[in-house]
């Protein structure tokens, strides 16, 4: 699935390009329109006015020929129309000729017009001359209702009949106005078109024809081609206007990407650029068949290198280390500067062998590249192998989640610890479940305490020579009852370590020891004869200055005595501050209660802490007496531990002691007590209860 991100991202890039062009378009189209609809307005008068003038002095004629009808002096209105020298006929309804030339060149074909100013309809008649005569010269002109002129030239003396009739016809059909006429283009200075006017006249027996010319003079013409070259130029104006604003838009928009894409620090690309290209790449049809690996790297120690020289200087190492990382990198894999010390890259890799030898090489020429300081690097790597189908075929990873599988790889490279060393660490599903488990943990750690799934479970701690029961330690079972209905019984190995992580452990560590303190009470009231029992308190608990406070007055609360309750440290517990740490050891034992260090011998070594620490009780570690450790080196280190704890005037406790040669050499020894599976699990109170009765083990 793509992110929002992502997707915001693809947006800002596709979205807004489409959406300008879009609107550039239509404005375009509206604005060529205008333009055209702007100069055929135009035209359309300048036709209509001269063609006003033209009829103004046929209808002079008109009625001059009209007047001789009534009048005796004929021959003197005859002469007066001569004059005129407008060519004229005179037709009757039916069309036939009642005066005039008979070789007279218009047309039996009609069409009507109206001109503004001028209330009737006028007949107009093509000039049937000029397309006999020129031929391909001529030209003839429509004029439709929408004031649009069309020249239809190049027309020959066979289909121009034809081609006006036609013309005619669908303009019938469609209510246009037409009127035809010739172009005169054998004048120099003037274009003229003949045009053959009818007015009704004898009571609308007669139609009376004059023929006048729709004259256009050079100075209409240049005053035209000025307005059209202005409307042009006025066009082309608003036009470039648009384009250069479209070309800057798309610029800006760029601008913003790359600055979207930088890296401020490495000068290269950054983390929101590493998601783009990457699942552009990673969803890409052409790479489906390519096995790739995303990758995690830290420069473990910038934070410490930026302490101790600076920021600055710090961001120049990052500079070269992202030049160092782009030397190793093909042009179809990604290398971008994730967050201060984190570099994100996308590598192809065919196989893992090679990408490890691949990146082991990265490292080295990373760790050479300063060879005052010694740099490490880790890298955390998630395999992203080409997509299969049902039936095997290679098909797109359409719903592939880059910013899912980049946090894979982080969560790989976590697993290298808190160590400084250089290391690659792969990314399987195991931790997948490993966090989801721990997620679920979280999220019902709180409601498990209110609902007492938290058990206190008991281990007793046996005397290896008498065989009799002197202690215990309290151990925690978190019993939940899954969705079906299943109990199971969760032992702390799999939460106590999350309960350190996020500090509900301080709340265990308290709802344990008042448990325990709890049933000392009761077993004590109920006349058993009650051991010590060691709870654990986590080192996490330590930070808090009055934590002896708290066990004592939780403790106390409850009414059980306090020699009954031991305090179990853990080792780790040791290292963090020492002084709070002997504050709280002392506090505790002043109220009387015991302590232990637990686990002692795991990890880190800390006999300097049992010089200054005034403890009463030592626990082996279980991993004295297992493995490499049980030889006889080991016995030599466990013996000594017991003269040297004794010395001390500290009590042993082995722990994890599972067979009987073990418990003879502890015994040997002089170590004080065993607690291990050879004498007992850790168990229920109930059957913790039965173990006290008893005395000894079953
Ligand atoms: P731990 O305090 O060192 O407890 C001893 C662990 O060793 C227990 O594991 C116990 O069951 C196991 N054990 C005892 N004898 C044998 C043996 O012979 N063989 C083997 N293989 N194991 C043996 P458990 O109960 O799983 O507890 C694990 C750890 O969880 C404890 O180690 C302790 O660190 C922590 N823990 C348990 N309960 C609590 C608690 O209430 N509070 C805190 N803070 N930590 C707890
Ligand atoms: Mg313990
Ligand atoms: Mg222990």
């Amino acid at each position: 699935m793509k992110s929002k991100n992502l997707k915001k991202i693809a947006n800002m890039k596709k979205g807004h390009g489409w959406f300008s062009i879009i609107v550039y378009l239509i404005f375009f189209a509206f604005a060529g329109a205008m333009l055209t609809y702007i100069l055929a307005i135009l035209g359309y008068y300048v036709v209509q006015a001269k063609l006003a003038a033209e009829y103004e002095s046929i209808a002079y004629m008109s009625r001059i020929y009209e007047k001789s009808l009534s009048d005796e002096s004929q021959d003197m209105v005859w002469g007066l129309l001569d004059e005129s020298e407008k060519e004229y006929i005179v037709r009757d309804r039916s069309g036939d000729l009642l005066f005039g030339d008979k070789d007279n060149t218009c047309s039996e074909d009609t069409g009507k017009i109206s001109l503004s100013g001028i209330q009737q309809t006028i007949l107009m008649y093509p000039d049937t001359e000029y397309p006999f005569i020129h031929g391909n010269s001529g030209g003839y002109v429509e004029l439709d209702y929408f004031g649009i002129v069309k020249t239809l030239n190049g027309m020959n003396d066979e289909n121009y009949d034809q081609e006006i009739l036609t013309l005619y016809d669908a303009d019938q059909e469609e209510h246009f106005e037409t009127i035809g006429f010739y172009v005169d283009v054998t004048s120099k200075f003037q274009l003229r078109l003949p045009v053959w006017m009818g007015i009704r006249v004898n009571k609308g027996k007669e139609i009376f024809i004059g023929k006048g010319y729709l004259t256009f003079k050079m100075s209409d013409l240049s005053m035209l081609a000025l307005v059209v070259v202005m409307l042009i130029v006025m066009f082309f104006t608003i036009f470039n206007m648009f384009i250069v604003n479209m070309v800057r838009e798309i610029r800006s928009r760029k601008r913003s990407l790359r600055m979207l894409f930088m890296d401020i620090v490495t000068n290269g690309k950054n983390r929101t650029w590493f998601f783009y290209k990457g699942d552009a790449i990673l969803r890409g049809r052409l790479n489906a068949s390519y096995q790739y690996a995303i990758v995690n790297l830290i420069f473990v120690k910038y934070t410490t290198y930026c302490a101790c020289h600076s920021v600055a200087e710090g961001e120049a190492v990052l500079r070269g280390i992202s030049d160092c990382i782009s030397k190793h990198i093909t042009r179809k894999e990604l290398n971008a500067h994730g967050a201060p010390k984190e570099f994100m890259l996308l590598l192809r890799a065919p196989d893992t062998d090679q990408l490890t030898a691949r990146l082991n090489s990265l490292i080295t020429d990373l760790e050479r590249f300063n060879e005052v300081h010694a740099f490490t690097y880790q890298a955390g790597v998630v395999i992203i192998p080409p997509l299969r189908d049902a039936g095997g075929r290679i098909i797109r990873r359409k719903d592939i989640d880059i910013e899912q599988e980049y946090n894979n790889a982080c969560t790989a490279r976590g697993t290298l610890g808190d160590k400084e060393d250089s290391g690659i660490a792969y990314f399987d599903l195991t931790l997948i479940e490993e966090k989801k488990w721990q997620d679920w943990v979280e999220a019902n750690c709180r409601l498990a305490l209110q609902n007492d799934e938290f058990m206190v479970y008991y281990q007793p701690k046996y005397d290896p020579v008498s065989k009799t029961i002197r202690g215990a330690e309290a151990l925690i079972r978190w019993k939940h009852t899954d969705d079906s209905g299943n109990d199971k019984l969760i032992s702390p190995g799999k939460f106590i370590p999350i309960f350190e992580k996020n500090g509900f452990i301080t709340n265990i560590d308290h709802y344990m020891l008042s448990n325990v303190a709890k049933d000392q009470k009761r077993w004590l009231d109920q006349g058993f004869d009650c051991v010590p029992v060691s709870v654990n308190i986590s080192r996490a608990h330590f930070i808090e200055t009055d934590l002896a406070e708290q066990i004592r007055d939780t403790v106390d609360a409850v009414g059980a005595p306090r020699n009954l309750i031991e305090i179990e440290l853990t080792e780790s517990a040791f290292f963090d501050d020492k002084g709070a740490l002997m504050r709280t050891i002392n506090k505790l034992k002043e109220y009387g209660f015991s302590v232990s260090m637990d686990d002692f011998g795991s990890g880190y070594s800390s006999l300097n802490s049992l010089k200054d620490m005034p403890l009463d009780v030592l626990k082996l570690d279980a991993e004295f007496f297992r493995g490499e450790n049980a030889g006889e080196r080991g016995r030599v280190v466990v013996a000594e531990t017991i003269k040297l704890a004794r010395k001390l005037n500290m009590i042993t406790v082995a722990e994890g002691i599972e067979d009987k040669e073990q418990v003879e050499f502890l015994a040997d020894q002089g170590c004080d007590m065993i607690q291990g599976f050879i004498f007992a699990h850790p168990m229920s109170a109930a059957d913790y209860e039965i173990r006290m009765k008893e005395k000894t083990p079953v």
